[in-house]
């Protein structure tokens, strides 16, 4: 089935009801038959009528769903992207282990690589995504993570050279998925073994869901669950239900967001107040072709360098009327953050230059509105800085 076809007839799961949508499981506890029973069910892996930390009927629907939409074997619902990523890189490491990371992954995830695995004796190292990740690989590597694209400037990491170099090694690849989403990128299918989302961004779509999920082998995912039952990042009932119900537009409101982003990034170029525009399907983005080999589309995600440093990003951002000023992404609101402001306690100066996160780059998040409106918007917005 299509990606489209395959949200609105989503996999059952073993506790499905004849209501046409679905109803939010809200119960920490399920009543088993017997002693024997609940022995039973307590030994299993996630078990979707136990007790909600381990497993909920409603997670079990949507792991499902997103297991099916990667293209993995099994899948694990958390209640944060951070909850995943955690979980996913933590549970499969130990002591004297080393990670290779892409250099400009999220910020929250460079903490987790830069400052945590380092005091548990998990050695971390990064490197540009554009280089060939042999060059960083030691003999203790046991996991490279990738984002693919990534902030600032929409550059992509080259998954299936990924996959080959660490295949040939034995080494767990792990992509974080979260702009590109299934529709438009299925790294699994590039080779990669795990995918982390977080379902807060196009998945939920709607800026009112915090959630994660990792994707990948049963057997990746049943050891990760079983660090989860001890983590305790579980997403709640109503938080899932919210999710299944914001997947069911996913392939439309990705097809949107895609196709605005798209008119937004070719018309900035046109804009004298603009430098420089950051967008994966436009031809000057200098991996254009690498987009097109491992992406069916764009994102909704693009950022922009205007003439004029930051006080222009700052007239610019106070000037659009569409474009709202707020962390997060991949909702059905256009937004906007300021990165070198955003990042500024964070990063050094020298470190947002590695990044190419310059004062005057603005990031966005494109919405669902009317394409016209939105390139109107912009147009009057750059229009009062010129
Ligand atoms: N990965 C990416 C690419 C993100 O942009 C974010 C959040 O902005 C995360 C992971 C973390 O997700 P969450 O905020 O749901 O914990």
């Amino acid at each position: 089935m299509k990606a489209q076809t395959l949200l609105i007839h989503p996999p059952r799961g073993a506790t499905a009801t004849r209501a046409v949508t679905s109803p939010i499981w809200q119960s920490t506890s399920f009543e088993a038959d017997s002693i024997a029973a609940f022995a039973e069910i307590s030994q299993t892996v996630q078990p979707p009528e136990y007790y909600t930390r381990y497993g909920n009927p409603g997670h079990q629907q949507v792991e499902a769903l997103l297991a099916e939409l990667e293209g993995g074997e099994a899948a694990l619902m958390t209640a944060s992207g951070m909850a995943a990523i955690f979980t996913a890189v933590v549970s499969g490491l130990k002591q004297g282990d080393h990670v290779l990371a892409q250099r400009n992954v999220y910020a929250s995830a460079a903490t987790l690589f830069q400052k945590i695995l380092p005091r548990w004796g998990i050695e971390c190292s990064q490197l540009p995504q554009t280089v060939d990740f042999t060059e960083g690989l030691r003999p203790n590597t046991k996991l490279i993570y990738v984002e693919t694209p990534a902030n600032p400037v929409m550059g992509l990491t080259d998954l299936r050279a990924v996959a080959r170099v660490a295949k040939e090694r034995g080494i767990t690849t792990m992509a974080d998925n979260t702009f590109a989403t299934p529709i438009n990128q299925r790294p699994l299918g590039l080779g990669i073994d795990v995918v982390v989302h977080s379902a807060t961004k196009y998945l939920s779509g709607h800026h009112d869901v915090m959630a994660g999920a990792i994707v990948g082998p049963r057997e990746f995912i049943d050891r990760a669950w079983h660090f989860h039952l001890v983590a305790g990042g579980v997403l709640s009932p109503f938080d899932s239900w919210l999710l299944l119900r914001g997947l069911r537009t996913l392939e439309l409101r990705v097809q949107r967001h895609n196709r605005n982003a798209l008119a937004l990034a070719r018309y900035l170029k046109t804009h004298p107040a603009v430098a420089r525009v950051n967008y994966p399907f436009l031809e000057s983005h200098p991996q254009h072709a690498l987009a097109r080999a491992q992406m069916s589309g764009g994102t909704g995600m693009l950022s922009l360098e205007l003439h004029g440093g930051r006080e222009a990003a700052e007239r610019f951002v106070s000037a659009t009327r569409l474009g709202r000023y707020a962390a997060s992404l991949g909702g059905f609101t256009t937004l906007l953050v300021h990165p070198a402001a955003m990042w500024a306690e964070s990063l050094t100066g020298e470190q947002r230059a590695a990044m190419d996160v310059s004062d005057s780059l603005v990031r966005i998040s494109t919405g669902l509105e009317d394409e016209e409106d939105l390139l109107a918007d912009f147009a009057q917005a750059l229009d009062s800085i010129t």
